[in-house]
């Protein structure tokens, strides 16, 4: 889909988001030609450099941050030419009458705000104040969005005071990735799965994103917010209200988002029973959570797995296991939907057959796999065995597969075409927030410190009783 000429300012445009992400994500889709003629990049930031200094810090970015196979002199030399910067300073009134110059009347504008939320209030405003925004540009705004629910709604105030929701693109990068798209089109596109997609027939559903990365560097920051913050309340929410929510009657931002709210307000709270926390303790390989939070009587969690239920007729009776750690044995995020068994075996008891599970997965290898049942070929008669039919990206593109867009390309682009459907509205947010609140809250009165667990492992004990409990049990983290 084509795009519209454009002017994109990057608020914080020389930070490690902007460096890592954003522009080498820019950079690609110049790459592939989806950069219309006349789009110009402007860097705005704390340095006091010129646009030729600012050319030379990307360039160098795209070729630390795009792999080989992916970029060439020739194209880099060209995408650099279309980067301006200015220094700016978002609490004061430096650079701004600057930018008012540079940034054009007549094409669609997009302000990222690349920077910490402190300062979203400060840009918006000035943005406003010096006339450089109008009722159609675009804002773009990080995580993370607050830190529960009254400084969300603080945030939201802030942004509304000069911008209407349908400006507003709040990241979230896991809804720009091709397989979460997939998702939609999968439960949506076909009648295979849709009519076993409830209670009656899925015997409940898993949400893993496991890293293999510790805090490291960033544990002091870290420390202040935890998994459930920096993991649940946004990604793997947003994952869980896309294979639970109900087909919106159109594929349009707003009759996508509303079904998704309807799912976060449905969400049961969690007992703490079904809870589990924990911390990576140190081994020869690197030290402790605790040690690098620099907090000795850290009770923040690095590991939280729980169990969420969704009161609506859908989905009564089924459970939906969250877990995400660092330190974990692999990095792997997926969705499971794991089924229930046929109502009565013609072929007896045999250990061939572990029922259908679809597996969607993010990273690595996007795409998805539905495991069934056959029969074992060859002559020894009816027995089963299971076998993945599988929708592998990287196959089905053959060599291409390195060019399936990142998140933040796709994400980048749909702000200029003005698509916010795989954005977070400001109520969605929110509610999220509202549910998450009292969770965080009951372990914090509690004073609960985490569970301990073993660098390299899938997390702690208690974590697996969690599903055993249930009769049920976790697909290996490997
Ligand atoms: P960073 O510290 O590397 O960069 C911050 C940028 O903001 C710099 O360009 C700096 O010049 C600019 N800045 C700071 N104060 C300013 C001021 N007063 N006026 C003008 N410019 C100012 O931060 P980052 O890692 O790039 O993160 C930016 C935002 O994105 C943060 O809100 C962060 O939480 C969020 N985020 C980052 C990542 C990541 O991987 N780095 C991932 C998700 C979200």
């Amino acid at each position: 889909i084509p795009v519209d000429e454009f002017d994109l300012v990057i608020f914080g445009g020389t930070g490690d988001l902007a460096r890592r992400k954003i522009l080498p994500g820019l950079y690609r889709r110049f790459r592939s030609g989806q950069m219309p003629e006349g789009a110009r990049i402007i860097g705005a930031a704390r340095a006091d450099q010129d646009s030729a200094a600012y050319r030379k810090m990307i360039q160098d970015a795209i070729e630390e941050f795009v792999p080989e196979k992916s970029r060439d002199s020739e194209s880099i030399a060209e995408f650099i030419k279309l980067l301006e910067y200015i220094p700016i300073d978002a609490t004061g009134e430096g650079g701004w009458k600057e930018l008012a110059a540079m940034v054009r009347k007549e094409v669609v504008k997009a302000f990222y705000f690349s920077v910490g939320p402190s300062l979203f209030g400060d840009l918006a405003e000035r943005l406003h104040k010096y006339g450089i925004a109008d009722d159609q540009s675009r804002l773009v705004v990080e995580k993370p969005f607050g830190r529960d629910l009254d400084s969300a709604k603080a945030l939201n105030a802030v942004l509304a005071q000069h911008f209407d929701e349908s400006q507003i693109y709040r990241i979230d990068h896991y809804l720009g990735k091709e397989t979460v798209q997939n998702l939609m089109a999968v439960r949506f596109g076909n009648i295979l799965f849709e009519p076993l997609w409830n209670s009656q027939y899925v015997d409940h559903i898993q949400i893993t994103a496991a890293e293999t990365v510790a805090v490291g560097s960033r544990g002091a920051y870290y420390d202040k917010s935890g998994a459930m913050r920096d993991m649940v309340q946004n990604h793997l929410m947003q994952l869980l209200c896309l294979i639970a929510m109900e087909p919106p009657n159109e594929f349009e931002p707003d009759a996508v988002r509303d079904e998704k709210l309807k799912v976060i307000r449905a969400l049961d709270p969690v007992a703490q029973s079904d809870i589990v926390r924990g911390q990576y303790s140190g081994n020869a390989d690197g030290p402790s959570y605790v040690e690098e939070a620099e907090n000795p009587d850290s009770k923040t969690e690095c590991f939280v797995a729980m169990k969420v239920n969704i009161s609506n007729w859908r989905w009564k009776g089924t459970p939906i296991y969250l877990r995400t750690g660092k330190r974990l044995r692999a990095r792997e995020s997926e969705i499971a939907v794991v089924f229930k068994d046929p109502p009565h075996s013609i072929f007896g008891e045999q250990d061939g057959r572990r029922g259908n599970v679809l597996v969607i997965r993010l990273q690595p290898n996007e795409g998805m796999n539905l495991r069934v049942t056959i029969k074992e070929p060859g002559p020894g008669g009816m027995r089963l065995m299971e076998v993945p039919l599988d929708m592998s990206f990287a196959e089905a593109l053959g060599p291409d597969a390195e060019d399936v867009p990142d998140a933040y390309e796709r994400l980048i682009m749909d702000v200029i075409r003005g698509n916010q459907t795989l954005f977070m509205r400001g109520d969605e947010v929110e509610a999220a927030w509202a549910w998450t609140d009292p969770i965080i809250k009951g372990w914090t009165e509690r004073g609960d410190k985490p569970k301990l667990y073993d660098p390299g492992s899938s997390g702690p004990e208690d974590a697996l009783m969690l599903l055993h409990k249930d009769g049920r049990r976790w697909r290996e983290i490997k």
